[in-house]
C-alpha cells in the first residue's frame, strides 16, 4: 500500500482547522464591518442632521434679522394705509433672503397685513391669507397667551398644511405713542420644501425633511442602503417638528473591499499552508523518507543501516537512539554470527561457517582444496571412557591442528569427529604435505586422566575442479576420506572419479543391507562344534548368512556395515531370536547342546547387552548354560570396563565365555586371568601351520590353557593331519570343514542325524579321521 505523506497530511488538516477558522474569522469580520459601517453611517448621518440643523438655525438668524429689517417697514404700513410701502425692499428681503410670507397681525384673526412671495403680491396688503392652512396656525400662536416682549425675536417650526415652515415673529409697538400698549405682532415664515428644500440638501449633500411624524429608519434599494434619522426642532407650542436627514451609501465597494479582505485571507492561508508544508517536508517528511529508505535497504541487506543524524531536533534525538539500538543490534548480531560460526567445544570455525567459506571461495578466484579429517575409533573412545574423555580429546586434536596450520581460522570442526582444513591451492603435492603434518601432529598419545590416548585419522582431500559447487567439493572429500578409512589406519587419499561409483554402490549396498534386515532375512547358520573323545555334538556355533543378489556376503562385510549403521544390535537380536528357537529344538535330540554366540566389540557398548541375552534365553525356557559367549581380544581391548561389567553378568548367570581367535590380537595373558573366560578358541592360523609340523604354538596355547585351567576349542580344522597333530597335543574339541561346514537348520537336522547314527562308520568308529560328510553353500569371503 502507498504510504501517505505526513506533510500533505498535515497540510489537509491545517487547511481544514484554518478554513473553519476563517469562516469564522470571516464571518465574525463581516459581522463586524456591518456593525461598523452602520454606527459609521449613523454616526455620519448624525453630524451630517447637526450640520444641517446648524444650517437651519443660521437660516433662522437670517429669517430673524429679516424679520428685523421688514418687520418696521411693514408696520408703518399697517398703521398708516395708503402711505408708500416700501415694498421694494421688502420684495428684496423676501427675495434675497427666501421669505415666503410676511404677515402682520393685531390679534388672532385680525390680520393687518398679509404679503406672500408666491401670490406674488409683495408690496400689497392681502387681508386674507391665499394659504388656507397658514391662519389657523398663525391664530394659535403660542404668543398670544404669553405676550411678547418688544424686541424679542421667536423662531419656530410648524407644518403647515403639509409644508414644513419655519416661522419668526416680534412685536412691535407704535413708535411714536410710547403709552400706548397696543402691539402688532409681525411674522415671517418661509416653507422648507421645493426649491429651498432643494438648495439646502445641495448644500450638505444630504436628502433633508421636516415631518411632524419621528422616523427613523434604514432601507436598501439597488445596492444602495439609505439610513433616516431624526432630530426634534425645538417648538414653542410643544408638538414636534421633526428633522430628518437620510443619507444613501453605496454598498458595492464595500462588498468589494470584503471581498479583497477574504481573497486576502485565503491567499494568507494558503501561503501559510504552503510554509507550512514545505517546512514540514523539509525537516520532517523527507528525512523520514530517508529513513525508510535506509530501513528498506537495511532489510534487503546483510547490515542494519545507521540513520544520518544531522542537527537538534527530535528526528534526529530519535536518530540518535536508532542509531544506538541499531549499533546494540549489530553488535549481537555479529555476535549471534560469531556464535553461528563456531564449534562451542573447540572453538573452531563449524560447518556453517566452512560451507559460507567455500561458497565465498569458490565465487571468487581463490580455487581451494579440502581435507577432510575424520579421527579413527573416535567412537570407541567416546563410547568406553565417556563423554569427557571425548570431549577433551577433540580438543585437544583442535589444539594441535591449529598448531599446524598456519591460519586458525582454515581449520574448521564440521561434527562429531570430522575436521576440514582448507589449503587455498589446488596443487595436490602441498596438499598431501600438509595433510601429513596434520597427521603427524596426532602421533603423540594424549593423555586424559590414567589414560594414554592414541589418536589417528583418516584424511580424504578433494581440489577444486571447474563448476563445482562448495557442497560438492565437500563430498568429493568425504568420499576420499571414506576410502582413506577404507584402506586402514591414518592413511591419506585423494579424490579419485572411480570413488563417485564406489560410494553409488555402497549407498545401494547398505540401503539392500537395511531392507534384509527389516524383512528378517539376514539367517542364522550353525556350524557344530565336537568332543572328538566321545564324538558327542557339544555345541552349535551361530553364523550369520545374507545372501545379497545371488551370492553369500561375508559375514564380517556386513557386520561391519550393521556396527556403522547403528544395526549391530538389531542384527544380534534377529539372529540370537532364530538361534535361540532352532537350540531349544535341537535340544529334544541332543539335550545338552550348547549355542555359541558371537559377539562384536561394539556391542559391549549396550550396559545391558548381557541382561537383553538372558531374557531372551528365559524367553525360550532354556537354562543360561544353554550358551556360550563368544568374543574378541578387540572387544577387550577397546571396551575393558564395559566387557568387565557384562562379562560379571555373565558369570553370574553360570554363562561360559569364551575368548575367541586366540593367538591373533595383543593376547594379553592377564586378561585370561583376571576375567572369568572357561576357554579359549585356538585361531586357524595355528591350525593351519600344523600342517608344516609347526606345532609349538599349538602345544604352548594348549599348556596355557591347561595351566590356567581352561577349556580350549580349536577351530578351523580342515584335514586330518590338523585333526591328528590337535588330537596329540592334546586338543579335544575341535571345529572345522572337516567335520562340517556352517549350514542352515535345514541342513543341520539332517547332518545331525546322520551323525548321530551308530553305524556312521566314518564319523564315530575310526575317532581318528574324519571328513565333510555335507558340504555347506560356497561362502564369498570379502
Ligand atoms: P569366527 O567367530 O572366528 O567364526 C568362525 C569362522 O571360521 C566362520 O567364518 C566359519 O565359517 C569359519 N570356519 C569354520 N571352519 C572353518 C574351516 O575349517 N576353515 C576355514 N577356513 N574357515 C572355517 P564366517 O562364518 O565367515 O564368519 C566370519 C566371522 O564373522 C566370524 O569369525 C565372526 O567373528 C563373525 N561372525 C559371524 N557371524 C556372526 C554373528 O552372528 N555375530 C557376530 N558378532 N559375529 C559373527
Ligand atoms: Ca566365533
Ligand atoms: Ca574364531
Amino acid at each position: 500500500m502507498k504510504s501517505q505523506r505526513i506533510d500533505q497530511i498535515v497540510n489537509r488538516r491545517i487547511m481544514l482547522w484554518m478554513g473553519s477558522v476563517a469562516i469564522i474569522v470571516l464571518l465574525i469580520s463581516i459581522g463586524t464591518m456591518v456593525n461598523l459601517f452602520h454606527s459609521t453611517d449613523h454616526d455620519e448621518v448624525a453630524t451630517e442632521i447637526n450640520d444641517v440643523h446648524l444650517l437651519l438655525e443660521s437660516e433662522k438668524r437670517l429669517l430673524e434679522g429679516a424679520l428685523l429689517l421688514g418687520g418696521d417697514e411693514s408696520y408703518d404700513f399697517t398703521q398708516a394705509p395708503g402711505t408708500v410701502f416700501e415694498a421694494d425692499e421688502l420684495t428684496e428681503i423676501h427675495r434675497s433672503l427666501a421669505i415666503h410670507f410676511t404677515v402682520i397681525m393685531a390679534a388672532p384673526n385680525h390680520v393687518l397685513l398679509a404679503t406672500e412671495s408666491s401670490a406674488d403680491n409683495i408690496g400689497e396688503t392681502l387681508p386674507v391669507l391665499t394659504n388656507k392652512a397658514l391662519l389657523p396656525i398663525l391664530n394659535t400662536l403660542p404668543e398670544w397667551q404669553t405676550g411678547f416682549s418688544p424686541g424679542k425675536i421667536a423662531t419656530s417650526f410648524y407644518m403647515v398644511g403639509d409644508r414644513p415652515t419655519m416661522i419668526t415673529l416680534t412685536g412691535l409697538r407704535d413708535e411714536a405713542d410710547d403709552d400706548s400698549n397696543e402691539q402688532v405682532m409681525v411674522i415671517m415664515g418661509r416653507f422648507i420644501d421645493g426649491e429651498y428644500l432643494a438648495w439646502l440638501e445641495q448644500i450638505t449633500g444630504s436628502r433633508i425633511q421636516l415631518s411632524s411624524i419621528q422616523s427613523e429608519h434604514e432601507q436598501s434599494f439597488n445596492g444602495l442602503v439609505e439610513v433616516l434619522t431624526s432630530q426634534a426642532l425645538v417648538h414653542s407650542t410643544g408638538q414636534n417638528i421633526w428633522l430628518q436627514v437620510g443619507r444613501s451609501f453605496d454598498w458595492k465597494p464595500r462588498l468589494l473591499q470584503l471581498f479583497f479582505i477574504l481573497l486576502a485571507i485565503v491567499s494568507v492561508l494558503t501561503l501559510g499552508s504552503w510554509a507550512v508544508q514545505r517546512s514540514l517536508r523539509h525537516l520532517v517528511v523527507s528525512r523520514i523518507e530517508k529513513f525508510s529508505a535506509l530501513a528498506r535497504t537495511s532489510d534487503a541487506g546483510d547490515n542494519i543501516m545507521y540513520w544520518p543524524n544531522e542537527g537538534k531536533t527530535e528526528l534526529d534525538d530519535l536518530a540518535g537512539a536508532f542509531n544506538n539500538v541499531v549499533k546494540r543490534l549489530n553488535n549481537s548480531k555479529l555476535n549471534l554470527q560469531h556464535q553461528a560460526e563456531t564449534d562451542y567445544l573447540t572453538g573452531l570455525n563449524n560447518r556453517h561457517a566452512l560451507e559460507t567459506r567455500l561458497n565465498q571461495m569458490v565465487g571468487e578466484s581463490c580455487k581451494p582444496s579440502l581435507l577432510l579429517m575424520d579421527l579413527d575409533g573416535f567412537k570407541l573412545i567416546n563410547d568406553s571412557l565417556g563423554h569427557a574423555a571425548g570431549d577433551y580429546l577433540l580438543q585437544q586434536v583442535a589444539l594441535r591442528l591449529c598448531d599446524s596450520m598456519r591460519h586458525n581460522d582454515a581449520i574448521f570442526r564440521i561434527g562429531g569427529d570430522e575436521f576440514v582444513a582448507i589449503f587455498p591451492h589446488t596443487d595436490t603435492s602441498l596438499a598431501s604435505a600438509l595433510a601429513k603434518r596434520l597427521l603427524q601432529s596426532l602421533e603423540e598419545p594424549i593423555l586424559y586422566q590414567d589414560h594414554t590416548l592414541k589418536v589417528s585419522a583418516s584424511i580424504g582431500i578433494a581440489q577444486w575442479q571447474d563448476n563445482i559447487s562448495g557442497s560438492e567439493l565437500m563430498r568429493f572429500a568425504d568420499l576420499a576420506m571414506y576410502a582413506a578409512k577404507h584402506d586402514g589406519k591414518a592413511r591419506i587419499r585423494c579424490f579419485e572419479e572411480k570413488m563417485n561409483i564406489g560410494i553409488r554402490e555402497q549407498f545401494c549396498f547398505e540401503q539392500a543391507f537395511r531392507k534384509a534386515l527389516a524383512e528378517r532375512r539376514i539367517e542364522a547358520w550353525f556350524q557344530p562344534i565336537l568332543d572328538t573323545q566321545t564324538n558327542v555334538i557339544i555345541a552349535v556355533e551361530l553364523l550369520a548368512r545374507w545372501q545379497h543378489q545371488g551370492q553369500m556376503i561375508a559375514p564380517l562385510t556386513f557386520i561391519r556395515l550393521a556396527e556403522e549403521l547403528g544395526l549391530i544390535a538389531n542384527l544380534s537380536e534377529l539372529l540370537l531370536e532364530q538361534g535361540l528357537t532352532e537350540l531349544a529344538q535341537l535340544r529334544r535330540q541332543i539335550p545338552e547342546l550348547k549355542l555359541h554366540i558371537n559377539i562384536s566389540a561394539l556391542q559391549f557398548t549396550d550396559h545391558m547387552l548381557a541382561h537383553k541375552i538372558l531374557a531372551h534365553i528365559r524367553k525360550h525356557q532354556l537354562p543360561s548354560s544353554a550358551i556360550v559367549i563368544e568374543l574378541t581380544e578387540t572387544a577387550l581391548l577397546r571396551y575393558p570396563e564395559q566387557v568387565d561389567d557384562i562379562l560379571k553378568v555373565f558369570d553370574n548367570a553360570h554363562v561360559c565365555m569364551q575368548l575367541d581367535n586366540f593367538g591373533t590380537g595383543y593376547s594379553s595373558i592377564s586378561h585370561l586371568n583376571s576375567l572369568p573366560f572357561d576357554a579359549i578358541k585356538l585361531d586357524r592360523s595355528f591350525v593351519e601351520k600344523l600342517n608344516h609340523a609347526d606345532t609349538s604354538l599349538t602345544k604352548a596355547i594348549y599348556d596355557l590353557a591347561h595351566n590356567l585351567g581352561l577349556n580350549l576349542v580349536a577351530e578351523g580344522v580342515e584335514n586330518n593331519i590338523e585333526y591328528t597333530s590337535l588330537k596329540e597335543i592334546g586338543y579335544q574339541h575341535m571345529q572345522g570343514y572337516l567335520f562340517a561346514k556352517p549350514m542352515d537348520i535345514d541342513k543341520l537336522h539332517p547332518w545331525i542325524s546322520a551323525y548321530l547314527q551308530p553305524n556312521n562308520t566314518e564319523l564315530t568308529s575310526t575317532k581318528t579321521s574324519f571328513s565333510s560328510t555335507k558340504p555347506s553353500a560356497p561362502l564369498q569371503t570379502s
